[in-house]
């Protein structure tokens, strides 16, 4: 695609979209009396203006029904996490029974460990990304030690080669080969979300299985935003968060998938609670613990109404707008993005992407990274009313002062972000 680094050119990208009309489904953070430029998405995603009255009903509800609402009304609360699981399905390409919405990302990463992270003697290391989002690092650490395992042996890193920033998939599948029978979970992010680099999960996942090892994936920055195929890929199990591209506000829920062939195998380990339990005698209150099948086995707790009814308002907009539309979008946004900073890069010789050229290896971020002056950049933006963010990170490994090297990530989503707002950050950027 011959792009063109002009106003006129981004406007007509924009006039052109046919996901163009859902930004306005979304509040923008005004900057100065305007709409700010935020590029945000990875961290915090915008709020839906469906969200309010979405959680406004359940106040409602609540206040007309009281413990009634558990099973009055069009959505019960007692199903409610069922009213999730179509949309869920279709944004990490699953079936509805794979899915289930419940607790927050680290919670369920530790849950879906007691169940697939089982070690013993011979089998016990767990393959995963260096320098994963450090929440994921804890997990691992605490689930080996937790094991009596050591992490320095039981942990393995796959590390990108000298002089580059992102990993080759033929190392992560060497890794897993090399560690073969003393490998018990592979697990990895779906996009980095430092470098934005995307990884080869169906690779991944083969390579896992050839070597009779587990293969989990942490989706925080990769759900709503890269295309997914958790069910045909064979991944064993996934989790994810709400807040990022999925939109559904701080501290959201959280999403689990469990492959269908653990979902209906009662005897997996797993740590329980009655949301768990087969709902059809679930208020008889027994003694002795029978899953329900498929991924809403795995739940422990009533569902959070609230933060559930916000997740579904936006969840309901990814499903109307669907993955493939978006991600065709995606590609050509953050293609635009990339022509644009690679021009501002070559004027000022000051930046560079670090994040994957090819789209297949990337979702929406890029990361750019500067050695000099990279805070300084970043604040004159952040003045300019750009939303992003500022990641203080050396890579080069020369001694320089702190807030000169770093990276700044801008992630132009596809529901709410216009081609004419990259077009005008790569303007501020490069000046
Ligand atoms: C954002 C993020 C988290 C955060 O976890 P919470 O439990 O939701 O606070 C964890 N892992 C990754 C990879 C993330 O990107």
């Amino acid at each position: 695609m011959p792009y063109q680094a002009t106003l006129a050119y981004a406007k007509s990208l924009d006039e052109q979209d046919p996901l163009r009309h859902f930004r306005d489904q979304f509040y923008i953070p005004p900057h100065n009396g305007k709409d700010s430029l935020y590029l945000c998405g990875n961290s915090l995603g915008l709020q839906p203006k469906s969200a309010e009255a979405a959680l406004q009903h359940e106040l409602e509800h609540w206040k007309t029904h009281g413990v009634e609402g558990h099973f009055r009304g069009d959505m019960p609360w007692k199903d409610y996490h069922k009213f999730l699981a179509r949309q869920s399905a279709h944004v990490v390409g699953a079936q509805e029974k794979e899915v289930v919405v419940m607790n927050t990302l680290t919670t369920n990463l530790h849950l879906m460990m007691v169940s697939f992270y089982r070690p013993t003697a011979e089998r016990y290391k767990i393959i995963m990304e260096a320098s994963a989002f450090p929440s994921d690092q804890y997990a691992m650490e605490s689930q080996v030690r937790w094991h009596g395992f050591d992490p320095e042996e039981a942990i393995v890193e796959v590390k990108p080669r000298e002089g580059e920033e992102t990993l080759r998939t033929e190392d992560i599948v060497d890794a897993i080969e090399q560690h073969g029978t003393t490998t018990a979970l592979v697990m990895f992010g779906g996009v980095n979300y430092f470098t934005g680099q995307l990884f080869d999960m169906k690779a991944i996942t083969e390579a896992a299985h050839r070597v009779g090892a587990y293969a989990g994936f942490d989706l925080a920055h990769a759900a709503g935003n890269a295309p997914l195929q958790l069910h045909d890929w064979g991944a064993d199990f996934a989790v994810w968060c709400s807040y990022k591209y999925l939109n559904s506000g701080p501290g959201g829920p959280s999403g689990a998938f469990v492959h269908a062939r653990h979902g209906n195998n009662p005897e997996l380990p797993r740590f329980a609670g009655w949301w768990g339990h087969d709902e059809d005698d679930r208020f008889l209150m027994r003694k002795g613990f029978k899953p329900m099948p498929g991924a809403e086995g795995w739940q422990l707790s009533n569902a959070q109404i609230f933060s559930f009814a916000v997740h579904k308002a936006s969840l309901d907009i990814f499903y109307q707008a669907s993955m493939p539309a978006l991600r065709a979008k995606s590609e050509l946004l953050t293609g635009y993005l990339e022509f644009l900073v690679q021009q501002a890069s070559e004027d000022s010789g000051r930046f560079r992407i670090i994040t994957p050229g090819d789209p297949k290896q990337r979702g929406c971020q890029l990361s750019i990274y500067t050695e000099s002056g990279g805070k300084q950049l970043f604040d004159r933006l952040s003045e300019q009313g750009v939303v992003c963010d500022w990641r203080e990170d050396n890579l080069s490994g020369k001694q320089v002062a702190p807030g000169e090297a770093g990276v700044i990530r801008v992630a132009p989503t596809p529901l709410y972000n216009t081609f004419e707002e990259v077009y005008t950050f790569s303007q501020l950027l490069g000046h």
